[in-house]
């Protein structure tokens, strides 16, 4: 959108003049008022869910005015929202969300995993977009409400759990190209299974005529404008047979992410001691994801090393197509992995550029993805306690 539009924007749009008392409301979960729904939902036989298919009864909802603040948030039963359809996230896409999970403990407890990280994300993502101030702590009291509420919804089952969206959208009710001084909260919850059956290994296709982001651009942040750009080559890959993207950056045709996840290769190194865990670092073209950041501190745990009798040297480093290229005749590429709260950690075991595939063996998972996934879904589900990693909802 250029100039013209910009200019179109009449500075009397803006609603609420300064002059009103006092400073807008901060967001309160001590105000939360409960509707709950008069006829439940009956749950559905967990082999038939989808993800994101099916949602659990109530929703949170919160919204923003710019002379009043943060409502009292509300939970009522999951159901449409009316919007002006001049509203800013319909035109300008001033949307972000985050996505975790809450998994049933062998103790009968809901726990989250390492939700702070969640929340400072969706705090960065809201004013990467300059919408209203949001504080993720209550946004996490609110989310652990949400979550004990729907305690019926969690699947006991290995592996599954309740997937919690929570969305920030911009509601400004005009069309002038300026930031949205109106917003509204909502955290959707979806009872979730294994997002490819089990360790079902993916195939990516590199791709360097489009760019998932750029220095300077939103890719570091969960910002919803990131997603449906990506669709047409997701579904042009497909096509061709495969079933995600390996997004590569720049004429050197780094590695960046893989569809959205973060990725990961298990490289053996020189000196025969041990092996390089490689991720890209975070130059703000990668999301910094929660289970990226787990796997590296893993990866760099001296007690998880011993546990695990791993030798991991764990490295943010850019490297390129090339390089796997490279690491895959030398026999040197032992494991490919994709990582994120859906998939948790899952293997690659095929890369396609320009006609060529470059063949990941033991299918892409090794010793390394193996540890790993198993550590981090121990913590998820509660059997293993670890430095603070699995929140309880109280
Ligand atoms: C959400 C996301 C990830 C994974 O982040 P987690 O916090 O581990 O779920 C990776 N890449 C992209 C582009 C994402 O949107």
């Amino acid at each position: 959108m250029g100039d013209r539009d910009s200019v179109a924007s009449p500075a009397s749009a803006q609603t609420g003049d300064s002059a009103n008392s006092g400073s807008p409301a901060a967001l309160d979960a001590s105000k939360l008022n409960i509707t709950l729904a008069k006829t439940l939902k009956p749950l559905q036989p967990i082999e038939t869910l989808r993800f994101g298919q099916t949602f659990s009864d109530h929703m949170v909802v919160a919204t923003y005015d710019p002379e009043t603040g943060w409502s009292a948030p509300e939970i009522k039963p999951h159901g449409p929202i009316t919007l002006d359809p001049a509203c800013s996230c319909f035109q300008y896409g001033g949307n972000v969300f985050e996505g975790m999970k809450a998994y049933l403990g062998p103790d009968g407890k809901a726990r989250l995993f390492r939700p702070d990280m969640n929340m400072r994300r969706l705090e960065r993502s809201c004013a990467r977009l300059a919408l209203p101030p949001i504080d993720g702590d209550v946004v996490l009291e609110l989310v652990k409400c949400l979550v004990n509420l729907e305690r019926r919804w969690i699947p006991k089952e290995s592996g599954y759990s309740l997937y919690l969206r929570p969305t920030v959208i911009a509601t400004r009710p005009g069309l002038g190209v300026i930031a949205s001084d109106h917003a509204i909260l909502y955290i959707l919850a979806s009872p979730t299974g294994p997002y490819y059956q089990m360790v079902k290994p993916v195939t990516l296709l590199a791709v360097s005529e489009n760019v998932r982001a750029w220095p300077g651009g939103t890719g570091g942040h969960k910002v919803a404008g990131n997603y449906s750009p990506s669709f047409l080559p997701q579904r042009n890959a497909a096509e061709k047979g495969y079933d995600q993207i390996l997004w590569l950056f720049g004429e050197d045709r780094r590695i960046t992410e893989a569809g959205a996840m973060n990725f990961f290769v298990v490289v053996k190194r020189d000196d025969e001691d041990g092996v390089d865990l490689i991720t890209a670092p975070l130059d703000g073209t990668i999301l910094p994801g929660v289970t990226r950041a787990s796997c590296l501190a893993l990866a760099s745990d001296p007690e998880f090393l011993e546990e695990s009798s791993l030798r991991l040297y764990p490295q943010e480093k850019v490297y390129t197509l090339s390089d796997i290229a490279k690491w895959s005749s030398e026999g040197k590429l032992l494991e490919a992995l994709v990582v994120g709260t859906a998939v948790i950690i899952g293997p690659c075991n095929r890369i396609g550029f320009e006609g060529q595939d470059i063949v990941i063996p033991g299918a892409g998972m090794g010793p390394v993805g193996t540890a790993l996934r198993k550590k981090i879904l121990d913590i998820q589900e509660g059997r293993t306690e670890w430095k603070g990693w699995g929140v309880v909802c109280p």
